[in-house]
């Protein structure tokens, strides 16, 4: 199962992803996670990467092409992934379309979560997550049962930096100029699923296990 899931930032992807790994059995690869990992340990890519996402911009795309290209060739993707949040531009999407053929893989599917700019804002500015295990939390939506603690971990919980009001306008409107024409790239291929990222996220998933039974 190779898959990929998109939407604007809040939109749910990294919570419907958590589970989609873990019925699945594959590796979960989330650039944005990729980037938090070599940010704590303060690598140069982290340095390089920090620069870039505190402002709510994207990192260049020859730096996460990348990243994404060296994490595909590793064997635990022979069985199959999900794609969390790359491609993000145009040219990332090409970008991979090329590494996906040197490697002579497929996306079965690519899904899209859509959900409301208002609704968008309270889920980023509301989002927590483990510091240890990256589990994500909402203060609103899906507290923890003890506050800054981590339920599964015991972990300190923490908010992003750059789920500040002000960032998260950024990125938004990066996501409506680089990401969203994205959608026409993957919807032109034919593989392009839409899913309200609105509704609880086992109902997400339940829909994406419904069509991803109908393909085969
Ligand atoms: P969210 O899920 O809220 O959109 P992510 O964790 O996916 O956030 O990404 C956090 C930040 O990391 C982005 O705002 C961007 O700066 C950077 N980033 C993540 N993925 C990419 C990508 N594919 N291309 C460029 N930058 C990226
Ligand atoms: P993304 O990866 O798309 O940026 P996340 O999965 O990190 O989104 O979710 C953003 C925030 O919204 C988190 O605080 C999360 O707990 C919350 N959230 C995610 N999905 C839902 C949902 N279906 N209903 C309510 N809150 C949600
Ligand atoms: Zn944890």
């Amino acid at each position: 199962m190779r898959l990929l899931i998109m939407g604007p930032p809040g939109a749910g992807k990294g919570t419907v992803a958590e589970i989609i790994v873990r019925e699945y059995q594959i590796p979960h690869i989330s650039t944005g996670d990729m980037f938090r990992a070599a940010m704590k340990e303060g690598t140069p890519l982290g340095k390089q990467a920090k620069e870039y996402i505190d402002k709510g911009l994207l990192v260049p795309d020859e730096v996460t092409n990348g990243i994404v290209r060296e994490r595909l060739q590793q064997s635990d993707c022979q069985k199959g992934f999900l794609l969390d949040g790359y491609p993000r531009t145009v040219q990332q999407a090409i970008s991979l379309d090329a590494m996906l053929q040197d490697l002579g893989m497929k996306l079965d599917a690519v899904f899209n979560m859509a959900c409301g700019e208002e609704l968008l804002i309270k889920r980023i500015t509301g989002r927590r997550v483990c510091k240890d295990c990256g589990a994500i939390y909402n203060v609103i939506f899906n507290p923890t049962k003890v506050e800054g603690v981590c339920d599964r971990c015991g972990g300190e919980v923490i908010q992003r930096k750059d789920d500040n009001l002000e960032t998260v306008h950024n990125r938004l409107a990066v996501y409506e100029q680089q990401t969203k024409p994205l959608l026409d790239y993957y919807q032109g291929k034919g593989n392009l699923y839409n899913l309200n990222g609105e509704h609880d996220a086992v109902v997400v998933f339940e829909e994406i296990k419904s069509i991803l039974g109908g393909l085969k």
